[in-house]
C-alpha cells in the first residue's frame, strides 16, 4: 500500500520561497510563467500573484487588463498569513493603484526585493501608462534591493540622463540599492550588462550575443536573481549566477510561436 505523506511530518522538505508579483502572459514566455519556471529551476518555490491579465502571443501584446488592487491585497494577506517569504520579485505593475498592496507586502516581509520595471514589450506595445510609471518611480523603486531595467527602460525612467551610467546613478539616488541595466536591447556586439551599487565601482558583464529576438528574457533574469537571493547567495554571486542561467536558457531557447523565441528555462530531464 502506498501511504500518502503526512503534511505535519517533520521530515517534509521545504524550499526558499519567492513571492512573484507579475503579469500573466498566455504564451508562457514572459510574466508569471517565466517566474515560476525560473524560480523552480534554481531550487526555490514560487508563490505567484498576478497583477494583470494580458492578451498576447510571441509577437506582441494587444491588451493589458489590471487586477483590482483590493483582490491583490487579499491574495497577499492570505499568503502572508500562511507562507514564509524569502524574497520578492515584482514584474509588470498593472496600475498606479496596485502600488499600495505591493508596498504593504514589501514592508511586511523585509526580504530582498527584485523589481523589473517593465514598461514596454519587446514587440513594441506599451505595458505601463505614464501614471503607472510615475507610481513605480515614486513609490516602489526605492524599496528594491536590485532593479533590472533594460537599457531603454533605464532611459525612460531617467529621461534627463545623457548616458546610461548617468541613468543608473539617478536610479541609485532614488534609493534602490543596486541597478543592473541589461543590454540585450542595445546594438553592441556582445550583450553588456552594467551593475551599479552605491559606493562601489560599476561592473560590466559581457555575454556573447545570440542573434535572435527573445521574449521573456528580462522576467527570467529578475526572478532568477530573486530566487538566488532567497537561496542565501550574496549579491555578487546572485547577480553573476542569474546572468549565467539566463545565458544558458537563451542557448536552449524554445520556438513556441511565429514571433520571438522564449528562454528554455527547464532543461529536458536526462534520458
Ligand atoms: N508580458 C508580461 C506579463 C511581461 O511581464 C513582459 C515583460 O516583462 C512582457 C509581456 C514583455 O516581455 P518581452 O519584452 O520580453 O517580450
Amino acid at each position: 500500500m502506498i501511504s500518502s505523506p503526512d503534511p505535519s511530518a517533520a521530515t517534509l522538505r521545504s524550499r526558499p520561497q519567492v513571492l512573484c508579483i507579475s503579469g500573466h502572459d498566455p504564451s508562457g514566455g514572459a510574466g508569471i510563467q517565466a517566474d515560476i519556471e525560473a524560480v523552480a529551476a534554481q531550487g526555490a518555490h514560487a508563490l505567484g500573484v498576478i497583477t494583470s491579465l494580458t492578451t498576447q502571443n510571441t509577437r506582441n501584446v494587444s491588451r493589458v487588463k489590471p487586477i483590482a488592487p483590493g483582490l491583490l491585497q487579499e491574495q497577499l494577506e492570505t499568503l502572508l498569513e500562511d507562507c514564509p517569504i524569502h524574497a520578492i520579485k515584482l514584474g509588470l505593475l498593472g496600475s498606479a493603484e496596485q502600488v499600495r498592496p505591493i508596498r504593504w507586502i514589501i514592508e511586511q516581509c523585509r526580504v530582498p526585493v527584485v523589481i523589473d520595471p517593465v514598461l514596454r514589450a519587446g514587440g513594441g506595445a506599451s505595458l505601463a501608462s505614464a501614471q503607472t510609471t510615475v507610481a513605480l518611480l515614486d513609490h516602489l523603486l526605492a524599496l528594491a534591493t536590485v532593479i533590472t531595467p533594460n537599457a531603454s527602460e533605464a532611459r525612460a525612467l531617467m529621461p534627463a540622463a545623457q548616458t546610461l551610467d548617468e541613468a543608473a546613478r539617478g536610479l541609485l539616488a532614488i534609493g534602490c540599492a543596486q541597478v543592473l541595466i541589461t543590454g540585450g536591447d542595445e546594438k553592441t556586439e556582445d550583450v553588456e550588462n552594467h551593475w551599479h551599487r552605491a559606493g562601489a565601482a560599476p561592473q560590466v558583464f559581457r555575454w556573447p550575443r545570440i542573434p535572435m529576438g527573445f521574449h521573456g528574457a528580462g522576467c527570467t533574469l529578475a526572478s532568477t536573481l530573486a530566487a538566488r537571493l532567497a537561496l542565501g547567495e550574496d549579491d555578487e554571486a546572485a547577480v553573476l549566477n542569474a546572468q549565467r542561467y539566463v545565458q544558458a536558457s537563451l542557448q536552449r531557447a524554445l520556438r513556441v510561436g511565429q514571433g520571438r523565441a522564449i528562454p528554455g528555462r527547464l532543461p529536458l530531464p536526462a534520458a
